[in-house]
């Protein structure tokens, strides 16, 4: 069986559009409203020769309430079931208290865990990203999912801790 890596975050920071962004294709579906992904949808992937599983987790997007504790159980359940772990933030927000929450079930991952800072689509956000440091995951890697920005960047850093 080929790696996993299951990107998981509050709705509405990119997951599918960054996850479109991995794949190559879009496939992930995307909407400015939260709460249409199907629950953890799994997609082949291939970055440098290597084949990898990507799995967008945005089933618990339609509960907007207990969305913390959705967003947590997201993190269980990625821990289990992935090699590597991508926390996707949105950048022009910054870290809220539930990214504070899901980042402390993740500093307990055996597994890497990599912090995305998404929607940096210029290099005036850069600096938004400095802020990030604070959820103790290590450093944000700053990406626009949108526009492929720091995408190729991401992928071998991911390759790397598959
Ligand atoms: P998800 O709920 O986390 O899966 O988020 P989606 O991928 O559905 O994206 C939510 C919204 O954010 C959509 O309107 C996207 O077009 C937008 N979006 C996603 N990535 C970027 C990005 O890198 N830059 C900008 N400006 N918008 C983005
Ligand atoms: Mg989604």
């Amino acid at each position: 069986p080929q790696p996993t890596l299951a990107v998981v975050g509050r709705p509405n920071v990119g997951k599918s559009t960054l996850v479109n962004r991995i794949i190559g294709r879009r496939e992930a579906v995307v909407q400015d409203v939260p709460g249409v992904t199907r629950d953890r949808i799994a997609y082949d992937a291939l970055w440098n020769g290597r084949k990898f599983t990507v799995v967008d987790t945005g089933g618990w997007e339609p509960d907007a309430t207990g969305l913390q504790a959705a967003v947590a159980a997201q993190a269980e359940l990625a821990m289990e079931a992935a090699d590597v772990i991508l926390l996707v933030v949105d950048a022009t927000v910054g870290a809220t208290t539930t990214e504070e929450a899901v980042a402390k079930i993740l500093r307990r991952s055996k597994r890497p865990v990599l912090l995305v800072a998404n929607k940096v689509d210029d290099e005036r956000l850069m600096a938004e990203t400095a802020s990030l440091w604070s959820l103790g995951l290590g450093e944000p890697w700053p990406v626009s999912g949108l526009h492929g920005r720091g995408s190729g960047d991401l992928l071998d850093e991911i390759l790397r801790a598959l």
